[in-house]
C-alpha cells in the first residue's frame, strides 16, 4: 500500500465537529489520508467527553472503526491527569492545546478573547504565550503539541515575523524537542515557515494536523505535508503513532 499521511487532528460529534466519526473515516478515504478523532477532552471546551467515563464511552465508539484514536486535551484543564492508565493506553495519541495562557498575573486568559487585558501588550502576550507552553511541555504527557501559533485573534492580523521574536520561536522548539512532542503544523491556524523550519532544523517531529471540523477541512493536509515536504522533511519522519509510537503506551509490549 503505498504511504498516506495521518491527519493527527480533527474532530466529530463527540466535541464540535460536524461529521460523525463513519463521515470523518469516508472523508479521509476520498482524500488518501488516515484519520484521526481527535476531540476535546475537556471540562471547559465544548464537547461530550468531559468526564472519565465520558473518554471511556468516546473510546468505546472509536474502537468500532479504523480510525486513530486521539483526543485533544487542553492544558488548563485538569481532566487531562484525571485518566487512568488504562484509559490512556486506548489512545493511539494525545494532543496538548494552549486555549487558555496564563499571564504574568497569573490569571488564565483564553485565546479565542479578541481583547486583551488591559495593558498587556503583544510582547507581554507572546512571552505568557511561550512560558506557557514551557509548562505544558514539562507537565503533560502529549505526543503533539496543537497549533502552536494560535493566538489571540487581535494578534494574528500582524505580521508573524515580528510577533514572533526569534527567542520566543528557540524557546518554543526547544521545549517541544526536550520533551519529545511533536510539533503540529496546522491547516486552521497555519504557522509562518521560519518556526517550522527552526523546529525540524532542530529534529522535533512534526505532525499534520487538519483541525477540521467540516466535511471541508478533516483530513485536509495538503498544505501541512507542502510545507513539511519543502523544508526536506521526509514523509516517513511525520509524526504516525503506528510508527513513532505514543506516550499513551498504546504500543508499548
Ligand atoms: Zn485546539
Ligand atoms: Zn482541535
Amino acid at each position: 500500500m503505498t504511504w498516506r499521511p495521518v491527519d493527527c487532528h480533527a474532530h466529530s460529534t463527540h466535541s464540535d465537529g460536524a461529521l460523525s466519526v463513519a463521515e470523518v473515516v469516508a472523508r479521509a478515504d476520498e482524500l488518501r489520508t488516515r484519520p484521526s478523532i481527535t476531540d476535546h477532552i475537556s471540562r471547559d471546551a465544548p464537547t461530550t467527553v468531559d468526564s472519565p467515563d465520558a473518554v471511556a464511552r468516546y473510546l468505546d465508539d472509536l474502537e468500532r472503526f479504523d480510525v486513530l484514536r486521539g483526543g485533544e486535551f487542553c492544558w488548563h484543564d485538569a481532566l487531562w491527569y484525571e485518566l487512568p492508565p488504562e484509559t490512556v493506553r486506548r489512545f493511539t495519541h494525545r494532543v496538548g492545546s494552549l486555549h487558555s495562557i496564563r499571564l504574568a498575573n497569573d490569571t488564565l486568559f483564553r485565546v479565542f478573547h479578541r481583547d486583551l487585558p488591559d495593558g498587556l501588550t503583544a510582547a507581554a502576550y507572546m512571552e505568557a504565550h511561550v512560558s506557557s507552553l514551557e509548562q505544558l511541555a514539562v507537565e503533560m504527557p502529549v505526543d503533539v503539541f496543537a497549533h502552536p501559533t494560535l493566538v489571540s485573534p487581535s494578534l494574528r492580523e500582524r505580521d508573524p515575523h515580528e510577533l514572533w521574536s526569534e527567542a520566543h520561536e528557540e524557546r518554543i522548539v526547544r521545549a517541544l524537542h526536550t520533551a519529545g512532542i511533536a510539533f503540529e503544523i496546522s491547516n486552521r491556524y497555519r504557522p509562518h515557515e521560519r518556526l517550522v523550519r527552526r523546529a525540524a532544523e532542530l529534529g522535533v517531529r512534526l505532525s499534520l494536523g487538519s483541525d477540521g471540523h467540516s466535511r471541508q477541512q478533516v483530513a485536509d493536509v495538503a498544505w501541512p505535508l507542502a510545507l513539511a515536504r519543502s523544508l526536506g522533511v521526509r514523509d516517513e519522519e511525520l509524526y504516525d503513532p503506528t510508527r513513532h509510537g505514543s506516550r499513551t503506551g498504546a504500543f508499548d509490549e
